[in-house]
């Protein structure tokens, strides 16, 4: 049975206990149900060894950085500040460091206000990361993804510990929970710490993050989300008592009126649809940007409007850099069963997760939708072999 378990049953006899009339029968019940679900669900991903060998490399550390990559996601920002709640419960003091900003709609997020940004704050976060002892590196696989904190992490003497759920991971560590099969690395992060048996003394904070990182990973529990741990691990965080509904409008119903105009306005004029090839792409230029009073964040999540249209298959967007020329960035989504981080690959510099991926293309919008176009064609091609 997992460690987390005989907490939840020891809570579970504590409250059958308080309870008067038949309290003892359904706790009872409930102590019954739950050991049959342990058993049928693995919510553990570690070894004895490799608990024991995680929790000795934390305990002989003082210095913890914790970082994520570049341009945070739910899942990143949502990951490093659950792991930080972990770690302060254990006496560390760990510093939570992102390459860049994050949106608007996850500032709200608690504990937020520990996060330091390196394009804002260098110098320190260079000294942070070179006296480092241990450095968590949370939702990435390879350095290149943290951008211009690449070589201050690369140069850094700390061990390096890495827990991500990308596929083909590259860091150089002592220690890495890799699982690309699972949702988020939020999820990675409740399993460990239910594992650990320290879910029971984690704060509703906690269960706030870890609910954030999962369900921006999963587009809110409509993909990568079919295994029944998922909604084992949503009871448990719900037992916290948060309003998950609230997470989800905070996250998602926070547009500004013009970022809502902007996706309208690109929705209608800038989406070329490839009925044939059940392929489709649109693209953000400076110029809109500029229109729409474009903050970061604003198109997030807009790649997978497309895949609404019937027969959809695969949806591209094709993003201008707000500041240097010849950069557009590029990010890609499929419908399972037509994977699209090869095409992220082969053609955009990138890569990715097989139904979400992206990368970018050093060249002008124009040249960009060319190649896109090209693409798409390929992609249809694969689809058709
Ligand atoms: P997004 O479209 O949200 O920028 O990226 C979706 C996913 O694609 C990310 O979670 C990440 O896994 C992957 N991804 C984005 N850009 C890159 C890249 O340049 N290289 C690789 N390997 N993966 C990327
Ligand atoms: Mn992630």
């Amino acid at each position: 049975m997992p460690d987390g378990g005989n907490v939840f049953c020891k809570q579970v006899l504590k409250q059958s206990v308080a309870s008067p009339n038949g309290g003892r029968l359904e706790g009872a019940l409930i102590i019954f149900i739950n050991y049959q679900l342990s058993i049928i669900l693995n919510i553990n991903l570690l070894s004895k060894t490799q608990l024991e060998c995680l929790q000795k490399l934390i305990a002989t550390a003082q210095h913890i950085v914790i970082c994520c990559h570049k341009s945070p996601d739910g899942d990143a920002i949502g990951a490093s500040l659950a792991w930080a709640e972990y770690l302060q419960s254990l006496s560390k003091n760990p510093k939570v460091i992102v390459p860049d900003a994050y949106p608007d709609f996850l500032q709200w997020l608690p504990h937020s206000e520990r996060i330091i940004r390196y394009d804002k704050h260098q110098e320190k976060c260079d000294e942070l990361l070179a006296g480092a002892e241990l450095i968590f590196c949370l939702d990435f696989n390879t350095t290149s993804r943290v951008a211009d904190m690449q070589a201050a992490l690369d140069a850094s003497p700390a061990k390096i510990i890495m827990f991500d759920h990308h596929l083909a991971p590259s860091i150089n560590t002592v220690f890495s929970v890799s699982e690309p099969h699972l949702s988020s690395t939020s999820e990675i992060i409740f399993r460990l710490v239910w594992q650990l048996g320290a879910f029971e003394t984690m704060s509703n904070h906690f269960a706030v993050c870890i609910y954030c990182g999962m369900m921006t990973d999963t587009g809110a529990f409509t993909y990568s989300s079919s295994y029944g741990e998922i909604y084992y691990i949503l009871s448990q965080l719900l037992t916290k008592h948060f309003d998950k509904d609230e997470v989800y409008r905070k996250v998602y119903n926070n547009y500004s009126d013009s970022c809502i105009r902007m996706r309208g306005y690109v929705m209608y004029q800038k989406l070329q649809v490839f009925a044939d090839q059940h392929a489709s792409y649109f693209t953000i230029t400076r110029e809109d940007m500029q229109r729409f009073y474009f903050m970061k964040g604003d198109a997030e999540g807009l790649v997978n409007e497309p895949l609404r249209i019937k027969n959809m298959r695969l949806s591209i967007s094709l993003r201008e850099d707000t500041e240097k020329d010849n950069l557009v960035w590029v990010s890609l989504r499929s419908v399972s069963g037509y994977a699209c981080n090869k095409l992220a690959e082969d053609f955009f510099n990138g890569g990715g997760h097989p139904n979400a991926s992206g990368g970018h293309l050093d060249c002008s919008m124009q040249e960009a939708e060319q190649i896109t176009r090209q693409a798409i064609l390929h992609f249809a091609k694969q689809v058709d072999k």
